[in-house]
């Protein structure tokens, strides 16, 4: 059985490692990461940081800007959150000079990041890491602060929540990179989230496909967007641990040695809130209406789910992310008027449970085991949709937890050895 990861890197490599808030949250942490830098020297790899807000500073700066006024341009939010990463990259270079590393520091804007001007949520345009290749040459480790750039108005952007992830696999595309290493508070990515599930088992290696639906279903690491970025450039992933150094999870290409679970995981994700417009008069043409307006407003619909009609009349419910609730209900409730529909509801106390597995393709009676393992547990669906390799219920939000335990249980993933 092919169960141990068959990814390896070169004995010298060059490596993008990335550390999350929690590796990086205070003066231990940060020497800790430094002596690990050292190593990997020593060992002959070329390293390059990339490196996130110390522990949860990037909320506390969030909470301030809330705290201080109601009006907050982009602009200057990103001004203020980028301040973050850039005091954890001068204190990571300076452990670094402690340990015996030769290293410099970089903003976003310093590494050649070129962003648009979509201020909180920017996306990279561009990355011209000369000054990154040379601090390489000349022996240095650079240490990049993650999550923001330059837009091309020049001002300071960031990248949005979990952005250094996307940093890290930019920067090892750019520089052919063996292999981009997101170190985080745990030793890989799980079938289900460790600290819900106390016998979820790492995964050693999965395939983009899988880490995507993963992602989309709510997994936070790595970040959704990086995981994209990575299969489109084949980047491989390695996601460890800061913590323990040991090995983690490989995400890379699918190879046909890798061997398909029918459920790799489960995941739950709490961040959706429901929406339901009542009374929508059932004629083509006012869902697309409906739609179109929440999408050029930029607010993310997830999961649909339409009634079917009784009278000439039907409901329609989605999901969008909590904080686009307020946006989402206000155009739902100037289109109720304008299509004549009876109300707008919505429910904020939802959780959606996913299970994943590329294995479900060939395996009849997924969801069936999935419907009737909630109901043997009184957890009730709201709503449900699928993919050829996801099925996803909304649920209550204080029902989470039991969800996904007996989801991992009815699949036994706790014997997972892969
Ligand atoms: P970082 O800040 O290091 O980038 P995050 O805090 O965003 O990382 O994500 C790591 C957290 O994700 C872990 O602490 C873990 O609780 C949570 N998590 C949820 N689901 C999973 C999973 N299936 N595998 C691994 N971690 C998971
Ligand atoms: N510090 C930012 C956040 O907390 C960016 C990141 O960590 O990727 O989202
Ligand atoms: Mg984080």
């Amino acid at each position: 059985m092919s169960s141990l990861p068959s990814v390896s890197v070169s004995p010298v490599a060059l490596l993008v490692q990335k550390f999350g808030g929690t590796s990086v949250a205070d003066p231990t942490r940060i020497r800790d990461v430094a002596d690990h830098v050292a190593r990997c020297r020593r060992r002959g790899d070329e390293v390059v940081l990339v490196i996130s807000a110390m522990g949860k500073e990037t909320d506390e700066l969030l909470r301030l800007a809330h705290e201080v006024s109601e009006i907050r341009p982009g602009r200057e939010m990103d001004m203020l959150i980028t301040a973050g990463e850039r005091k954890a990259v001068a204190l990571v270079s300076m452990a670094l000079h402690a340990a015996g590393v030769d290293s410099e520091s970089y903003t976003g804007s310093q590494a050649g990041f070129l962003t648009d001007t979509n201020h909180t949520n920017a996306k990279i345009l561009e990355v011209n890491a000369d000054r990154i290749r040379e601090a390489l040459d000349a022996g240095r480790v650079p240490v990049v602060a993650g999550s923001q750039g330059m837009s091309t108005d020049r001002d300071v952007t960031f990248l949005g929540r979990g952005g250094s992830d996307t940093t890290a696999v930019a920067l090892a595309k750019v520089l052919g990179a063996d292999a981009c290493e997101l170190y985080t508070d745990v030793s890989g990515v799980f079938t289900t989230d460790p600290r819900v599930v106390d016998t979820a088992r790492k995964i050693h290696r999965i395939s983009f496909d899988e880490m995507l639906e993963m992602t989309a279903a709510g997994c936070p690491k790595p970040a959704m967007r990086s995981v994209e970025f990575a299969h489109r450039h084949r980047v491989p992933l390695h996601v460890r641990s800061a913590f323990t150094w040991e090995v983690g999870t490989w995400v890379t290409e699918e190879d046909p040695d890798m061997e398909e679970a029918v459920i790799r995981a489960v995941v739950a994700d709490l961040s959706e809130a429901k929406v339901t417009v009542t009374g929508v008069p059932d004629r083509p043409g006012i869902a697309a209406n409906l739609f179109r307006r929440l999408a050029d407003a930029d607010v993310n619909v997830d999961m649909i789910v339409q009634n079917a009609s009784e009278g000439g009349v039907t409901d329609i419910s989605f999901t969008v992310p909590r904080l686009e609730l307020d946006q989402a209900l206000q155009i739902c409730e100037d289109k109720r008027a304008e299509i004549g529909a009876e109300h707008v509801t919505s429910g904020q106390r939802i959780a959606k449970v996913s299970v994943v597995g590329a294995g479900m393709k060939s395996n009849p009676g997924v969801a069936a085991t999935v419907f009737e393992t909630l109901a043997n547990h009184e957890v009730n669906i709201e709503m449900i949709s699928t993919s050829a390799i996801r099925i996803s219920c909304v649920i209550a939000h204080d029902q989470a937890d039991r969800a996904v335990q007996v989801l991992h249980d009815v699949f036994e993933l706790e014997k997972t050895e892969f």
